[in-house]
């Protein structure tokens, strides 16, 4: 895709973020690789207030080859973007449920089979940190490992991958998790699904995305 064409796909996909209830007002950002560079979105900027212009352009250490002021988050991605090459795009966000599980401080268990999505049997959840700051990279690099998405202690959610639409689709399914787990504890105690099990889904997941 052109940089032009991944302009518009961030722009698009902070839209879809707010419309699905992900993030609202200056809450979240988001990252795309554009060529050896990143494309993030700006700081402290409404999503309805932004255009495709407004999109930064970062080298990969986070310096501004053109726009104006990047998300504060911009070690974030550009730590992620660095350390995964099979990822293509970094999404975070405010939502409900993810944010309520954050702020108890909470790893989501294997509370449904489709944990699986987010890479593993667990989402993690990061410690609290300052936004903003190298450390909530690193807590949320060491969160990450292995997975495709976590939890930022009294924060929000990350959620990777390999382009905007997959990020995006990681994104709501680990939002549907984090509102089964927080539903189930509401009632009572969620039966968790073991090592062994989730092993099973992440084999048979590998046959289900073949798709033919
Ligand atoms: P930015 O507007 O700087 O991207 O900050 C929003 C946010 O969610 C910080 O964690
Ligand atoms: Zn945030």
């Amino acid at each position: 895709m052109t940089e032009a064409e991944l302009r518009q796909q961030l722009l698009l996909t902070l839209r879809r973020m707010v419309e699905l209830g992900l993030n609202r007002g200056t809450a979240g950002n988001a990252s795309v690789r554009c060529a050896d560079n990143v494309l993030i979105t700006p700081s402290a900027l409404p999503v309805a207030d932004m255009g495709e212009s407004d999109m930064v352009l970062l080298d990969n250490n986070g310096k501004v080859l053109q726009g104006r002021k990047p998300s504060s988050e911009w070690r974030v991605h550009c730590d992620i973007l660095n350390a995964r090459a099979e990822i293509g795009a970094v999404l975070h966000m405010h939502s409900t449920y993810a944010t309520t599980l954050a702020c108890l401080g909470r790893d989501v268990p294997a509370v449904h089979y489709h944990i699986a999505i987010a890479g593993g049997d667990n989402i993690r959840c990061a410690p609290y940190t300052l936004f903003g700051e190298q450390t909530l990279a690193d807590f949320a690099s060491d969160a990450l490992h292995g997975r495709k998405a976590c939890l930022l202690g009294n924060h929000g959610m990350i959620a990777l991958g390999k382009d905007l639409d997959d990020a995006l689709a990681v994104a709501q399914e680990v939002e549907f998790l984090c509102e089964l787990y927080w539903r189930t504890l509401a009632v009572g105690t969620p039966n968790i699904l073991s090592a062994a099990q989730m092993q099973v889904v992440q084999e048979k997941f590998v046959e289900y995305k073949k798709r033919s």
